[in-house]
């Protein structure tokens, strides 16, 4: 009875994941569907703990130790989710990714010490069985020492780090760790087997740490969208190892739409997969290079009004700086005023605009900004030559025409926002430091572009009210 009720409870949590994941594709029922897919899995864990049944068909015991995990994950949970700045999100995301991948590591552990101590017997320890366990440690470490090193270079802890011969050494590490694998499922009782078994784990750990530490640039978002896909595959491997069809179809679900939005991100990028998986594309080479740029020249808040306020179309194109600023409120009233006026705005949305895939969406959907009011980097790039002024809040380098010209650029093959065709360009950011990439913008040193310096959130703010003035 308790089986099949339990099943029952498997197949509904299945159902609010997929149910979730769709609704989470449009701003306006996300968090809806991020809640039905919460419940889903708050019923499959509640449904485990008091129905599952061991073999010998007696409950699970030790309930004080997983409600005190429960009780202590949750609190740490909801105290880090509630006091993170919304601009330190994409660090919290690639925690919660190495911490899924740490998981499904701990869970093969776990299975692996249990057969180890069985004596691999060949019912339990079958080559299937084997290999998944030897996936979810190698996934599960490549995911958590790779996302501790993407974390660190989000919150700027960690900087790029390549020596000679780095890809060489990946593909070594990589390689080592699955020929051992399919060794040690060869030999089971071999004398070595648990040495070699932790050799895979180490390998497979400093192989993630490798693969992260030289990809720099702007190359970071395929990389974080890889470790996304990786911690969803990793977990797949633990709900298959465990027979539990409502970890297997969250981890599927997750590194399905991972692949996909990582195939997306190359595409995005222009970078090729493989060399995602052996780190050796981005990296620092070219930050921090200076070259003579010639001057800029300023433009004043009450210009600037003049200017988008007689315009007919204008394109505003939002960046990190627009998160950091937290001005997204304040753009959107910007927004309500022009288009009072009869001017046309729209938003033009890089695919790696911000810190995290999608981060732009999401910041203009909290502030409530119509989803047809966005518009993709392609389609942008068509519209550019019609607009007659782009407004740039924070952004840099998306909108850097290096990534066209200079073949020594990090950035160098990336698609950009060409907001050179439009007539005028305004960029509102603090001062000519670089972006993300380091690297210098010769867009802000061209004659059709204007610098307004301040925080973007300030400067909405006073543009509001200029404009109201007039
Ligand atoms: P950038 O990081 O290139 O530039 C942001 C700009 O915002 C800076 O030049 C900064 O200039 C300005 N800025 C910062 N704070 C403020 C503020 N309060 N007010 C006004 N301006 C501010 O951002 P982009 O969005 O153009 O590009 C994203 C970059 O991040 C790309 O290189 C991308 O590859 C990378 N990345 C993206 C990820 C993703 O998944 N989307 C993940 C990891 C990396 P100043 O200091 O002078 O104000």
């Amino acid at each position: 009875m308790g089986v099949s009720v339990l099943s029952i409870i498997y197949i509904i949590g299945a159902v609010t994941f997929i149910a979730g994941l769709k609704m989470m594709s449009d701003p306006a029922s996300a968090r809806k569907g991020n809640i039905i897919a919460g419940l889903g899995m708050l019923a499959a864990i509640i449904g485990t703990i008091f129905l599952y049944q061991n073999e010998d068909g007696s409950l699970l015991k030790n309930h004080i130790w997983i409600f005190g995990g429960i009780l202590i994950g949750s609190v740490i949970g909801v105290l880090a989710a509630k006091k993170v700045k919304m601009t330190a999100m994409p660090e919290m995301v690639s925690l919660f990714n190495g911490l899924g991948g740490a998981s499904a590591t701990l869970i093969s552990l776990v299975e692996f010490n249990h057969l180890s101590d069985l004596n691999f017997p060949a019912e339990s320890a079958t080559p299937g069985i084997m290999a998944i366990l030897f996936a979810g440690i190698i996934l599960g470490n490549i995911t958590f020492s790779g996302s501790m090193i993407a974390w660190g270079k989000l919150s700027g802890r960690v900087k790029d780090f390549a020596f000679k011969g780095q890809h060489i050494l990946n593909i070594l590490l990589l390689v080592i760790s699955i020929a051992l694998s399919v060794y040690i499922t060869s030999n089971l009782q071999g004398a070595n087997t648990t040495i070699l078994f932790y050799t895979v784990f180490l390998l497979s750990l400093v192989y993630g740490i490798f693969f992260v530490f030289p990809i720099g640039g702007a190359d970071m978002p395929v990389v974080i969208s890889l470790l996304n896909s990786l911690s969803g595959l990793s977990a797949a491997c633990g709900g298959f190892l465990y027979d539990n069809k409502v970890v297997f179809t969250g981890g599927i679900l997750v590194g399905a739409a991972g692949t996909i939005l990582t195939v997306l991100m190359c595409k995005a990028m222009n970078r090729s997969l493989t060399n995602v998986l052996i780190g050796s594309f981005g990296g620092s080479k070219a930050a921090g290079d200076k070259k003579e740029q010639g001057s800029y020249k300023e433009i004043s808040l009450n210009d600037s009004a003049v200017v988008m306020s007689y315009a007919s179309k204008v394109m505003i194109v939002p960046g990190y700086g627009l998160a950091v600023a937290q001005a997204q409120h304040t753009c959107h009233e910007l927004q309500k005023m022009l288009e009072a006026k009869g001017v046309e705005i729209k938003y033009a949305i890089h695919p790696v605009a911000g810190r995290m895939p999608g981060h732009m969406n999401v910041l203009l959907a909290e502030a409530d900004v119509s989803y047809d009011k966005l518009i993709e980097m392609e389609q942008a790039n068509e519209e550019f030559p019609a607009v007659d002024v782009v407004l740039i809040l924070g952004a840099n380098d998306v909108v850097n025409p290096a990534a066209k010209s200079d073949p020594s650029s990090p950035i160098y093959g990336m698609p950009i926002l060409d907001v050179g065709l439009a007539k005028n360009v305004i960029v509102v950011k603090r001062s000519m430091k670089p972006g993300y990439a380091g690297i210098e913008n010769d867009l802000f040193f061209q004659p059709k572009t204007s610098m307004l310096f301040g925080d973007a959130k300030k400067v909405l703010q006073d543009l509001v009210g200029e404009i109201k003035s007039l």
